[in-house]
Parts: structure tokens; sequence; C-alpha cells
């Protein structure tokens, strides 16, 4: 059969694919490439359904970026032979991940959808056999000729989202993801539904383009009633440090005490890029709105939208590895390059 008309599912760990010792009791990952033995109905869509596994899967909180050159890496090597990716994934970090492939993708024509499960395939009442049958489905779906979602997306308890939207929100139920500022991609019910008007569909058809630098030169302070100001003086004297993720409050507020609102100012005044994404999962910052972040954007600080912390680190490590000037790089944190913002 002509490989196009297949599916790659590549297996980097998780729960989804780890079954029970039966001598011990404890999970363990198991040959993926028997996947189509643990679940024949995979089969009947009659098209192939290829696997790679990492060598070593890991549990997902052992993700770092050369994972995900690994799966780029996949992707790319095989990414005119098939017609859509699936990639499985442990779902503590999957949202990081996603959203990192979504800016290493560049081009991307073709769907590549995770998706991984809270209870392992083997148990009975697995959420990953749904999970897994449906993102397959979602992968090689057409419309009029064309991949019916060339995004990375995350596909889970009946829903896909764009990759970069989301965030995991819930350890223990089978709806472990959201995306509160975006809508979902599709609903799987009796049918596959397609939400066509939030799908980005590519606009130029230019060869699949991997991007595969990373900068650690950034961090996250989280702001919380009473931060002590050794720890922001500890943060921004980190040697070599180029950006900081402010988590702060509501619509982009922040402290407006004066020894807060002057390291800001040494911070942006030394060439840090300090991005500014709220704490809310719901909603955008809104500089200037309050008079408690209009003093972060007089002071330089950039507004981070409806971002999700997922995206905003994962978009900063790519975008500061690039040979890009912090002006540059400003201007960029402030486009949507995948769909990762509202920009109004
Ligand atoms: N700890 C696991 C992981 O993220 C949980 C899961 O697979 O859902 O790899």
């Amino acid at each position: 059969m002509d490989q196009n008309n297949g599916i790659l599912l590549i297996y980097t760990g998780g729960t989804i694919g780890m079954e029970k010792d039966p001598v011990n009791g404890s999970l363990r990952p198991f040959d993926f490439s028997k996947v189509l033995e643990k679940i024949p109905e995979l089969q009947r869509f009659g098209f192939d359904i290829d696997t790679i596994q990492f060598k070593s899967p890991v549990d997902s909180s052992d993700i770092h970026p050369g994972f995900w050159i690994e799966i780029a890496d996949i992707i790319e090597e095989n990414y005119e032979h098939y017609r859509g990716f699936v990639v499985l994934h442990g779902t503590d970090t999957m949202a990081y991940s996603a959203s990192a492939m979504s800016f290493m993708l560049e081009n991307l024509s073709k769907p590549v959808v995770f998706t991984g499960a809270q209870l392992p395939i083997g148990i009975l009442r697995t959420d990953g056999r749904e999970n897994l049958i449906t993102a397959v489905e979602i992968a090689a779906s057409m419309e009029h000729g064309k991949p019916a979602v060339p995004e990375v997306c995350i596909y889970f308890e009946s829903k896909l989202y764009r990759g970069n939207r989301t965030t995991k929100v819930n350890a223990e139920h089978f709806n472990a993801f959201q995306s509160a500022n975006y809508p979902y991609l599709a609903k799987a019910g009796v049918d596959l539904v397609f939400n066509r008007e939030f799908i980005r569909y590519p606009e130029i058809h230019e060869p699949l383009i991997v991007h595969r630098r990373f900068s650690d030169q950034l961090t996250i302070i989280k702001l919380f009633p009473g931060i002590n100001r050794k720890y922001m003086d500890a943060v921004f004297a980190i040697d070599n440090l180029r950006a900081v993720i402010l988590e702060t409050y509501g619509s982009g507020n922040a402290p407006s005490e004066e020894w807060f609102i002057k390291r800001i100012r040494q911070a942006v005044e030394k060439g840090i890029i300090l991005l500014d994404v709220t704490q809310c999962s719901r909603g955008s910052v809104e500089l200037g709105l309050y008079h408690t972040s209009r003093t972060l954007l007089e002071a330089g600080v950039v507004s981070g939208y409806d971002i999700t912390t997922e995206a905003a680190t994962t978009k900063l490590m790519i975008l500061l590895a690039q040979d890009l000037t912090t002006e540059e790089i400003k201007m960029l944190l402030n486009k949507s390059l995948k769909g990762e913002i509202t920009l109004h």
C-alpha cells in the first residue's frame, strides 16, 4: 500500500503504553510495535499504521528539548511517506511538547496529533484506547483532498485542541486538558466534527523546516503577595539571563511598590526581556488597563496577551536560540506565530 496513505505512530512513553507487570503489579512500557495486537480495531481503518518507539520510552516529566528534537527528526525523516503523525506522550508535559513542536515545525501541512492516557491501554477502563483510535482517525482525515487539521494538536477525551493553547489541568480525571482561550478544533461524538473556522491552514506551501536550537537563558517568576525582593535580585543576577516570564495577576497586574518596579526597570535596562503572562487560565493580559500594569508597560514589559505559560516558555526558548536582536524577539512575541495568541 502507498505509505502516503498511512499514519506513523510515535511512542515516546507515558502511561498509555504501559502494562501491569503480572508479577509485581508495577507499570512498565510494553513493546509498542505490538499495539495492533492490543487494539486490533485499528486495522479496520484500512490504511497502514506504522510505529516507531523511543529506544527508552520516558515518563514525560523527564522530557527535555533533546526529546523534542528526536520527535521532530522522526517527523522530518518520514514526512513525505505519511498522511499524518500521532505522537503518544505522557500527559504531564504534553502541553509543553505540543507547544514546542508547533514552533519547531515551520511550514507544517500535515496533522501532528499528540495523545496519551490517564490509564494504561491494557486496563479494562482505559481512556487510551479511544484516545488513540480517534487521534489516528483525525490524523488521517482529509477534506477536499487535503489534511483536515494540518496543525500540531492534542486530542484528549473527545476534543481536539490546538497544541500551543493547551494546559494540563487535571491529574485524575480523563478530561485532563483545557484550552481556555481558544475553541476546540474538533469534537468526536457520533461523528467527527471539525471546527473549520478555527483551524489554521497553510497559506503557502514550502518544504518543512525544523528549528532545532533551544536556549535555556530564561526563567519564570510567579508573583505572589509578599514575594521576597532578594529572590527577585537573585533571579535577575543569573549569568547570561535573557528573558523572564512574569506570571502576574488578573489582566497582567503586579505590585506597584517602588522596590518592585525599580527591579523591573533595571532588568529591562540590562536587556532582559520581561514577558507578562497572567496566572489566570482564562482571559488576556491588558497592559495599561489598571495603574498596576501601566507601570509595567512604562518600564518596558512585553504583553503575553492570552498565551499559556507552556507556549510562552517554548516560544522564547526557540526565539532566543535564533540570531535575533532583543528588539526583534520582542516584536515576534507580539505576533501570533502559530496561533498561540489572540490579538484584537
Ligand atoms: N507521569 C506520566 C507521564 O506524564 C503520566 C501520563 O502518562 O499521563 O509520563
